[in-house]
């Protein structure tokens, strides 16, 4: 069976809505065609400033809305990356192969020094392709699911990738992105032609999954939407109206076609209010379900620490060969 990996940073209380539709929604359609490895990454977490009292209760929260998205620990791997310590140690021998000025064209680097101030940028921050092309390879994973954000990242995991197996012999299976463009990336409901993020300057168009539903409705209903009056789907001309049908469409699983004809001659109003009843339908049974599961730590951790023990397994192979190849000496 081909191998999928992917995660999502511990880097804020609850997941968003792109997060969902972008990620987490793929990950769980593929657990059952696939040996499926999803982690919470939460040494990226640290890449920019972090507070150190709720990043473990942020890991906690953030595997329990994988698992109440669908994500079932008896289908899939699922663990936490700093359990598993083959992740920084390959992501070391990666950074020793990795061009200065290749890691320097990552946009997503660009991106969070504008957003976080030149100060904040890290070696860690410019370090995190090289870390997250680790996570990938130690599993040789086939495909990874991923919103369009990380497209950058990924070519990159694939010219190191086939770079270490020309230099040192083939060790790595070069790994594919899977981003459907449909929902490859939801766009931030108060500027919608940024991408909605976690660390977004303002949270008015951040759709949070674990917020009160009443005021997520409200954030839809205050949606940016576009000069004119007709509903369709425009990226260009219309972002706004666009990101809405891209919304409902993944929500509700009808083509953006049959939205645009079903309202012809309805106005923005009408658009906003079926969305946001589509999403209040999704996240009222997702918060209960990750309140109920976060009731119960101690089991949140056994399911980590048998996902960590699987992981371990494979990823301690990779290594290994990585190690052997590079012509590190091993201890006796
Ligand atoms: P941060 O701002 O801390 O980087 P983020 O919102 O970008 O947070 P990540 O944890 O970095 O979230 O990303 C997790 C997954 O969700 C990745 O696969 C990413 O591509 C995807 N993703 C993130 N934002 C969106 C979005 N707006 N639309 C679609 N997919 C997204
Ligand atoms: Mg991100």
């Amino acid at each position: 069976r081909p191998r999928v990996l992917s995660g999502a940073q511990p880097s804020a209380d609850s997941l968003h809505l792109g997060n969902y539709i972008g990620a987490v929604r793929n990950w769980v359609r593929m657990q059952d065609d696939n040996d499926a490895i999803y982690f919470i990454p939460d040494l990226h977490a640290m890449t920019v400033e972090h507070d150190p009292a709720t990043l473990a209760d942020r890991t906690r929260r953030t595997v329990a809305q994988y698992i109440a998205g669908g994500v079932d620990p008896d289908r899939c791997t699922l663990f936490v990356q700093s359990h598993v310590p083959e992740h920084a140690e390959l992501a070391w021998v990666l950074n020793c192969i990795t061009g200065f000025g290749e890691a320097s064209r990552m946009t997503q680097f660009k991106d969070k020094t504008a957003r976080y101030g030149v100060d904040a940028a890290t070696v860690g921050l410019f370090a995190y392709p090289t870390l997250m092309a680790a996570d990938i390879l130690l599993y040789q994973a086939h495909r990874v699911p991923v919103g369009e954000d990380q497209r950058q990242h990924i070519e990159l995991t694939r010219n190191l990738a086939q770079r270490f197996n020309t230099r040192f012999g083939e060790t790595f299976v070069v790994p594919e992105g899977f981003i459907p463009p449909a929902s490859a990336k939801i766009y931030d409901l108060a500027n919608p032609t940024a991408k909605m993020s976690k660390s977004a300057a303002s949270p008015a168009g951040l759709i949070n999954l674990l917020d009160e539903p009443k005021v997520t409705a409200k954030k839809i209903r205050s949606a940016v939407t576009d000069n004119g009056t007709e509903i369709r789907f425009d990226r260009e001309a219309k972002p706004g109206v666009s990101n809405l049908l891209a919304i409902h469409s993944s929500l509700s699983g009808r083509g953006v076609d049959e939205l645009e004809q079903d309202y012809a001659g309805k106005m923005y109003g009408h658009l906003k209010v079926d969305v946001a009843d589509l999403v209040t339908a999704f996240v009222v049974p997702f918060r209960e379900r990750t309140t109920e599961l976060l009731a119960d730590p101690a089991e949140l951790d056994a399911i980590l620490a048998r996902g960590a023990e699987k992981a371990r397994e494979i990823a301690g192979r990779t290594l290994a060969a990585v190690y052997d190849r590079v012509g590190l000496l091993r201890p006796a």
